[in-house]
């Protein structure tokens, strides 16, 4: 096939990798022509440039450009498109993204790999990123069955764990295992920089270990992601939100009527559901 990427870093870049050696003819798209010649200097890309004319004839376009930019991409994209192009995204929320994007071009397919690591840009890229990782695909009802099989015949490819659901499903999911932590651990973070006591206060910093770094690290992250997470997602993370605020008001009563028995209950219950979410 002949496959486009739009938007070379951490998740292009790697998708440029792992399809390439799939054997597909990979054309990327970049803004900065100095990504584009990283691209073809790692081998992530056959073709790279940043007019979108090199789309002609794509049987696949993957849009990963950060999610503010997805919908004009797709947008920008349509007059190079041939009537049989399927156009996928790897965006992070689905809902916002996948109405606004079918607007443009019906053959949309929302897709969200979840796999990433801390740093991003082209760099960072790397083969295999995607193996044995969920990889989400969110079809509309109207989206064409055809182009739901092309995309996961590519997902596929790259060794991870399809799923398809409704963008709204995803949206609610992600909230609880994604967006939610996010806002915890930065209040986490906040709540400990409230200490007034300053001997306290240097102490604490001074003996945080391994328990804090899990625990403050999505909320130690890049200010723009929980921003997206917030704006595009607003609804189920509140809703999660509210959820964690009440079992954190649950906690605060049982603490304060010494109620051990509860407390022993509480944390009983959330070390046996923990398995259920990560080994
Ligand atoms: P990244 O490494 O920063 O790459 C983003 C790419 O988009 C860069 O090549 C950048 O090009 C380009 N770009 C930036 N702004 C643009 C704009 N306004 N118009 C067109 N292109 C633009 O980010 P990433 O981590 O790969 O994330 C890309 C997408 O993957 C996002 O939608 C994110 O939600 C999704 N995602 C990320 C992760 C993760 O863990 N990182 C996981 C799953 C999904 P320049 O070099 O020219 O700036």
């Amino acid at each position: 096939m002949k496959i486009g990427i739009v938007g070379l870093g951490l998740i292009g870049g790697s998708l440029g990798l792992d399809l390439r050696e799939q054997g597909h003819q990979i054309v990327g798209i970049a803004r900065r022509p100095q990504t584009c010649q990283e691209a073809l200097d790692r081998q992530v890309v056959h073709q790279a440039g940043s007019d979108y004319s090199l789309l002609t004839d794509a049987d696949v376009v993957f849009v990963c450009t950060p999610i503010a930019a997805i919908e004009k991409t797709v947008a920008a994209m349509v007059p190079w498109l041939d009537e049989h192009t399927v156009v996928t995204d790897v965006g992070s929320v689905k809902a916002a993204i996948v109405t606004a994007a079918t607007r443009h071009w019906p053959r949309f397919v929302g897709g969200h790999p979840m796999a990433g690591k801390t740093e991003v840009g082209l760099e960072a890229a790397e083969p295999g990123l995607f193996a044995e990782r969920a990889y989400v695909l969110t079809p509309l009802e109207e989206t064409p069955s055809g182009a739901v099989e092309t995309v996961s015949t590519l997902v596929r490819e790259l060794n991870a764990k399809l799923y398809e659901c409704s963008p709204a499903i995803h949206d609610r999911a992600v909230a609880w295992i994604s967006h939610l932590p996010v806002m915890v651990s930065s209040s986490l973070i906040q709540a400990c920089l409230s200490e007034s006591e300053t001997t306290v206060a240097e102490l604490a910093q001074a003996l945080a270990s391994s328990g804090f770094r899990d625990t403050s690290r999505v909320g130690g992250g890049p200010p723009e992601l929980g921003m997206m997470m917030a704006h595009y997602n607003r609804e189920a993370l509140l809703t999660s939100l509210q959820a964690y605020r009440n079992q954190l008001d649950t906690v605060i009563s049982l603490i304060q009527t010494e109620n051990w028995t509860g407390v022993q209950q509480h944390l009983t219950q959330t070390q046996a559901a923990r398995p259920k979410f990560v080994s």
